[in-house]
């Protein structure tokens, strides 16, 4: 799927937007991200903390679940957006890394400036995927 430059400003902003609603009162690090499905919806996230540290979920993976739980399957581009340009963690590499190698990322700064254009694949080269499962590929 093409991700014109209207789309990433928009999916930008709408991480941004998402942004504030983050739950971090331990990190003081809130991040808000937009994805964008094969089929044209955007789902947004934000991380969640929680007393509990390990409980707590990063802002990526709150987006891919919620799509995921709506019935999507294909990723096209994802959004992230915190303080300085920060980037996903590996587990939400590897979890973005199920529902599309090819899904853009857009990394930007609370201040919605694109900080890095990258893609799945380049953030986690020969990932863990459904074939590794299948004995008989
Ligand atoms: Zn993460």
């Amino acid at each position: 799927m093409m991700v014109d430059d209207e789309m990433r400003k928009k999916l930008v902003q709408a991480a941004l937007e998402a942004r504030q609603w983050a739950y971090a009162p331990y990190s003081n690090y809130p991040v808000g991200a937009a994805l964008l499905t094969a089929s044209g919806k955007i789902y947004d996230g934000v991380n969640v903390e929680n007393a509990a540290y390990p409980t707590g979920m990063c802002a990526e993976r709150v987006a891919v679940f919620k799509a995921v739980s709506e019935g999507e399957r294909q990723l096209a581009a994802v959004a992230v957006v915190t303080a300085n340009g920060g980037m996903p963690c590996g587990a939400c590499r590897q979890v973005l890394s199920e529902f599309g190698k090819d899904t853009l990322v857009l990394i930007a700064n609370d201040k919605g400036e694109l900080v890095l254009e990258t893609s799945v694949e380049k953030l986690l080269p020969s990932a863990f995927g459904p074939t590794d499962l299948n004995l008989e590929a």
